[in-house]
């Protein structure tokens, strides 16, 4: 069973499901019209991932400001964690696993607020999945790509218009995370480190190299790092024919930059 046939039948049971949209949505969707159709095919709550992303936030600050000599890498990108796990256990323990990733503090927030309900995650990244299931199986999220919400609003027959809806939960302060350095550039990092002290990365091309020189130079406080290239922006989930630029700014416009 696909989970995108999960969902359907989630939705045809009428199950209690919370939506949790991650912040690369606006590549392919508008806010209000997005939050609407979930909420017709039977989503009771709709809430933007960019609240956990909040949480991701202040969890980094707090480790950044309580230990003045930590030196970590962000654990947000389900595919970076693995490929450390498989490439470089020796260097495992760099990586901050108690920071939540934005799905996983989205997820207990969701959790915490509507106990009953089923969070599913609807974002950029097929990894996620692995995520949900191997690493957090207690939160019982079911992920799906926007492809797949697509796949499932043909299904549904969601031909006609619906009204807009707004979100029931939603940050705008943290809107930017699929962009890479977006942890850092929202998180206060910038005003806790010096420019030296950070690096920011993005690409599986460039994890290698970044890891290593993280192994070396001990100046370097933080690595910020994503497997796409530029960000979730460019996860293999989206549907978009716009190069990197196009799907920045409207990831920018969106959050009002
Ligand atoms: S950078 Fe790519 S692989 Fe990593 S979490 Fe984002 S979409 Fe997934």
């Amino acid at each position: 069973m696909s989970d995108t046939d999960k969902l359907v039948e989630l939705l045809t049971k009428k199950a209690k499901l919370v939506a949790m949209v991650a912040p690369s949505f606006p590549i392919m969707f508008e806010a209000g019209k997005l939050v609407g159709q979930l909420k017709s095919i039977g989503f009771q709550y709709v809430v933007e991932v960019a609240v956990g992303a909040k949480k991701t936030n202040e969890q980094a600050a707090s480790i950044l400001k309580n230990n003045p000599h930590t030196r970590f890498i962000t654990s947000p990108c389900a595919s970076f964690v693995r490929f450390m796990r498989t490439k470089h256990p020796d260097l495992l323990h760099h990586v901050a696993f108690e920071i939540d990733s934005p799905m996983v503090a989205t997820a207990k927030i969701v959790r915490q607020k509507w106990p009953d309900y089923k969070p599913v995650f609807i974002g950029p990244c097929v990894v996620k999945k692995l995520e949900a299931i191997q690493d957090h199986p207690e939160l019982n999220i079911l992920v799906l790509t926007y492809r797949e919400l697509e796949d499932a609003f043909k299904r549904l027959g969601l031909e006609t218009p619906v009204p807009n809806a707004d979100f029931d939960l939603a940050e705008p302060s943290t809107r930017i995370y699929p962009i890479d350095g977006g942890l850092t550039d929202t998180s206060g990092a910038r005003s806790l480190l010096k420019d030296e002290e950070i690096r920011v990365v993005s690409g599986y091309k460039n994890c290698e190299v970044a890891v290593q020189e993280f192994a070396k130079d001990k100046k370097i406080r933080l690595l910020d790092i994503l497997f796409c290239d530029g960000g979730c922006v460019m996860g293999p989930g989206v549907r978009s024919e716009l190069p990197l630029e196009g799907r920045k700014g409207k990831i920018l416009k969106y959050s009002g930059h």
